[in-house]
């Protein structure tokens, strides 16, 4: 049989198994991450699985212990009239299906897929009722787009006066120096010009790619201006920070733009989306913020504690959109590139820097828990030797030449490290070979505490 036929039959989207039972519940689960944090191995991995599961494989042991070991059946729900895209688990799973296997193409965007999980309902006498059904709806989305959430407690002002002072500071002070260069060139009293509102929009977008792919930070907004989306690149995003001293109709076009692009995210993505998630998950790569350096790490910390004093402190979020998720889980993922003993400390570190000072003094609305996990696991532990000791390390294969390498990563932290852990050396991060998925899809996909998240974030609802 041909792969694809092979990916179809792992999948099971057929007609009669929607139709076999109408839904009855529907929980809305929503997946982001800052870029290359590892959204689209994760939903391909939790696809896998769960499809797995409903096969009668404990791929997700405490998933189904949480569901009483009730769950029957599990099937992707067939496309309907979505006016947004679709996540494509025919071919993310088929580059792990492929020989040798690949990792899925990364997705960019928003898209949504609905999974359907039986489970089997007994009466107190055991007696069997007729199945539950419960619809998972996932919604993937970019992590950039979350980011402006912390935008819509400030005014045009606030924001400019804030982010031009971090343009300024670190490492960000040699990709800015071309906008930066513009701004001090431009009157205070500059014209409504679109020519020179695009100019100052293109220098400023640039360098926030540049901070993002070159340097790896991540407090980086505006978020479309990094993932424009499906309706791309319009006049609304045609504006930068400028200085208090800009009194002109260029500063007032930019406010207005400000303004406007608040509006439209609302109307297009927090409306109707985010105030209708019930659970969400936020991964982070941890370990590539450890791996790419002291400013990098400190900048993802500050992204995502920015994001978790609104996401957790769901009572302003509320008050703004009518609603929020009610359980939010931060994970940090890639966990396999550390030995098992390390993970405990990832799991801390991540609710450590996501719980910085800021985090903390809200009020908190939304359960919030953190993790480390390994969306598809690709190492075992290993020992390794290090200036004549033994140390904990990871053997895996590695994607660039397909051998096998024994790598220490280094030390992950249980807090954010002290000056001493920067000098001594990187974290070393090497990319692996994933593992081949069984054509059949009968063993699902190897993880690390895929299962233990689920299970917090909607083993409620089995
Ligand atoms: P996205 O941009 O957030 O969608 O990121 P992807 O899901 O495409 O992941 C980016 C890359 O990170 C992948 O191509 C893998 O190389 C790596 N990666 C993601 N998840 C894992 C994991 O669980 N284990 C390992 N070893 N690597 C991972």
């Amino acid at each position: 049989m041909d792969p694809l036929s092979l990916i179809r039959g792992i999948l099971d989207t057929t007609e009669d198994a929607a139709r076999a039972l109408v839904g009855r519940e529907r929980i809305r689960l929503a997946v982001t991450g800052l870029s290359r944090a590892g959204k689209t191995v994760f939903l391909t991995s939790l696809i896998a699985n769960l499809l797995a599961a409903g096969r009668g494989a404990r791929t997700l042991p405490a998933l189904s212990d949480a569901a009483g070991g009730r769950i029957r059946r599990v099937f992707i729900v067939p496309a309907g009239t979505e006016t947004i895209p679709r996540f494509d688990p025919e071919g993310h799973l088929g580059a792990l299906a492929a020989d040798p296997p690949r990792w899925p193409e990364r997705t960019e965007d928003f898209s949504t897929l609905q999974i359907a999980i039986d489970v089997e309902r007994r009466t107190s006498l055991g007696g069997i009722l007729p199945e539950r059904r419960v619809t998972l709806d996932l919604i993937d989305y970019p992590g950039e787009w979350l980011l402006d959430l912390p935008m819509l407690r400030q005014d045009y002002a606030a924001w400019s006066e804030e982010t031009l002072a971090r343009l300024k500071r670190g490492v960000r002070a040699e990709p800015a120096a071309e906008f930066l260069a513009f701004l001090d060139g431009l009157p205070d009293d500059a014209a409504a010009e679109d020519a020179l509102a695009k100019r100052g929009y293109t220098l400023y977008r640039d360098m926030l790619r540049t901070c993002r792919d070159v340097h790896g930070l991540r407090l980086l907004q505006p978020g479309r201006f990094l993932n424009p989306g499906p309706r791309g690149e319009a006049p609304l995003l045609w504006f930068f920070p400028l200085p208090a001293t800009a009194r002109g109709g260029l500063a007032q076009l930019c406010a207005r733009r400000f303004d406007a692009y608040l509006a439209d995210q609302r109307a297009y993505f927090l409306d109707p989306y985010f105030s209708r998630f019930h659970r969400q998950v936020v991964l982070v790569d941890v370990l590539g913020a450890l791996h790419a350096g002291e400013e990098a790490f400190h900048d993802t910390g500050d992204a995502l504690s920015a994001v978790a004093s609104i996401v957790s402190g769901a009572n302003w979020l509320e008050r703004l959109l009518g609603a929020a998720p009610t359980r939010v889980a931060f994970a940090a993922t890639k966990a396999d590139h550390v030995p098992t003993r390390a993970r405990d400390a990832l799991a801390a570190l991540v609710e450590h820097i996501t719980l910085g000072a800021r985090g903390r003094t809200e009020q908190s609305g939304a359960d919030v828990s953190f993790h480390a996990l390994a969306a598809i696991r690709c190492t075992e532990d290993a020992v390794a030797r290090l200036e004549g000791h033994s140390v904990a390390a990871v053997r895996g294969v590695l994607l660039q030449d397909g051998v096998g390498a024994t790598i220490y990563p280094g030390e992950v932290p249980m807090k954010p490290p002290e000056p001493a852990f920067w000098d001594a050396g990187l974290f070393t991060m090497p990319e692996f070979r994933p593992p081949r998925l069984d054509p059949a899809g009968l063993s699902g996909v190897p993880h690390l505490g895929l299962d233990g998240l689920l299970a917090w974030l909607v083993g409620d609802a089995l």
